[in-house]
């Protein structure tokens, strides 16, 4: 009989596996994923479902990491956290605090697992800091056979794992640890300024190394892009700090009702109700440890869609965003995020080798809105974006594939570590291929 269905985060996708393995040892994986080669079943790693599309879906083994969590060992002096799979960062971060410690930047979600983030190019704000893989030391790896590797940056044995289990959307084996670097902690000053969308693209590259963590809010239909500036300081902690961080919450709760209010009144409706009911709440400076600043609580169910752009080409693409979505004339009550993030050497990374700026739409669930995510997905396409492998996007491997330079190396890994195809599934057929056949071995060697 079938097991109840898995769904995601959003309720945008679901499955029903033949059975839900919810291992909470290392040992656990392992007999999971021998008992599924034995019983002929494919199998898919889960965290807690914040991704949008159908990377986890299967109707084989779904191992449920979710209860596989905590900090395995911390070396405050090296500067490094080894944390179980299933970890949230919420957990890893907080008890990084009490220890005097924290990681040196994250993305905006905190309930995410370690391993579900790290399996898809999860990555915060600032030029000078990579996607999280680019802060990953070691891994451990329990692969097809049910051996379980330790993968460094020295792994010789295997040529390309390194550059490609740190961004393996869950196809390489299922990760059991992941070990990060970590920093003495640090507290942040967040600051808004209001500016033209047009001047700011005009001093794009400026704007993006200006500010540790910058990013930038705009609604399309506005000329202007509200600038959010996150810097470290020495300053206290600003009293009720705490509640200034709600107003990145409420914000999203006016934007999950604005978008119920646009059902019934229409999507032209989104830019008058959005001017009645923004500004509502104070928006001042303030000062917080990092992971209070980084991250907020995000209740209100939407879908997104996140392109990874050469970092120079992010305003031109942002202008031509601009003209489709006018003309389309259906606006979200979401705005356009737009991130910048350093290059990296891991090789499904969006940002693999060049300087990144991450452009994310996000729409409320309804019908109507996902043709907002339809129109911007070509244009984005067509300055050289490469999809965030959690978001929605439409891209297939043919698409993917010369947009990532070390696309054949992953696939070579892949070959060699599954080759049989257990960690694969229908997507994953669609955005990778199916696995290759591996390599005829040369003789003499
Ligand atoms: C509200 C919200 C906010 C977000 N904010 C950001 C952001 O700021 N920056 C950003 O980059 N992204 C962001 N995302 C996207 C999100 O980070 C990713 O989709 C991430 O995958 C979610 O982690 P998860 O634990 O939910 O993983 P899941 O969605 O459960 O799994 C994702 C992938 O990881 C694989 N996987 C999970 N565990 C393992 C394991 N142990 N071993 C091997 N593979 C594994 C799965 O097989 C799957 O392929 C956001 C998403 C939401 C819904």
């Amino acid at each position: 009989m079938r097991e109840s269905r898995w769904r995601t985060w959003a309720g945008t996708v679901g499955c029903a596996p033949a059975r839900t393995v919810r291992p909470t040892g290392e040992e656990e994986i392992v007999r999971a994923v021998r008992k599924a080669a034995r019983d002929g079943l494919s199998v898919r790693a889960a965290g807690t479902g914040h991704s949008f599309n159908r990377l986890v879906p299967t109707s084989g083994v779904l191992v449920d990491l979710t209860g596989y969590t905590g900090i395995v060992a911390l070396d405050t002096a090296a500067g490094e956290v080894t944390v179980r799979a299933g970890t949230r960062f919420t957990e890893l971060c907080a008890a990084l605090h009490r220890r005097g410690m924290a990681l040196p930047n994250i993305g905006t979600l905190a309930e995410q697992t370690v391993a579900g983030a790290l399996s898809t190019g999860n990555h915060g704000t600032g030029l000078r800091h990579t996607a999280l893989s680019g802060g990953v030391t070691r891994v451990r790896l329990v692969t097809a056979d049910g051996s379980v590797r330790t993968v460094g940056p020295q792994d010789e044995a295997e040529p390309g794992l390194w550059g490609a289990v740190r961004c393996g959307l869950g196809t390489l084996g299922i990760l059991s640890t992941v070990t990060l670097r970590c920093v003495p902690q640090f507290r942040l000053r967040m600051q808004l300024a209001s500016e033209r969308l047009d001047a700011l693209l005009e001093r794009f590259g400026d704007w993006a190394a200006g500010s540790e963590h910058p990013s930038l809010n705009w609604l399309p239909w506005s000329d202007q892009v509200t600038v959010r500036s996150v810097d470290r300081t020495c300053e206290a902690a600003t009293p009720g700090a705490g509640l200034r961080r709600l107003t990145a919450t409420l914000d999203e709760v006016r934007c999950g009702l604005t978008g119920q209010v646009a059902r019934l009144a229409g999507a032209e409706a989104v830019p008058r109700l959005t001017a009645r009911l923004g500004g509502l709440w104070p928006d001042g400076p303030y000062v917080d440890a990092g992971h209070r600043v980084f991250t907020f609580v995000q209740p209100v169910r939407f879908l997104a869609m996140e392109h990874a752009l050469p970092l120079e080409r992010t305003p031109e693409a942002l202008r031509e965003l601009r003209t489709v979505l006018r003309q389309l004339g259906v606006y979200s009550p979401y705005s356009v995020l737009v991130r910048v993030g350093a290059a990296d050497d891991v090789a499904l990374s969006p940002a693999y080798g060049r300087q990144t700026g991450y452009v994310n739409l996000t729409v409320p669930r309804a019908a109507g809105q996902v043709e907002i995510l339809r129109a911007a997905e070509p244009v984005l396409r067509a300055f050289g974006a490469r999809p965030h492998w959690g978001k929605a996007h439409t891209a297939t491997a043919e698409v993917l594939a010369p947009r990532y330079p070390r696309w054949e190396e992953f696939q070579r890994v892949r070959s060699r570590l599954d080759p049989g195809g257990m960690f694969t599934g229908p997507y994953t057929d669609t955005v990778l291929g199916p696995v290759p056949a591996p390599e005829p071995a040369v003789a003499g060697r």
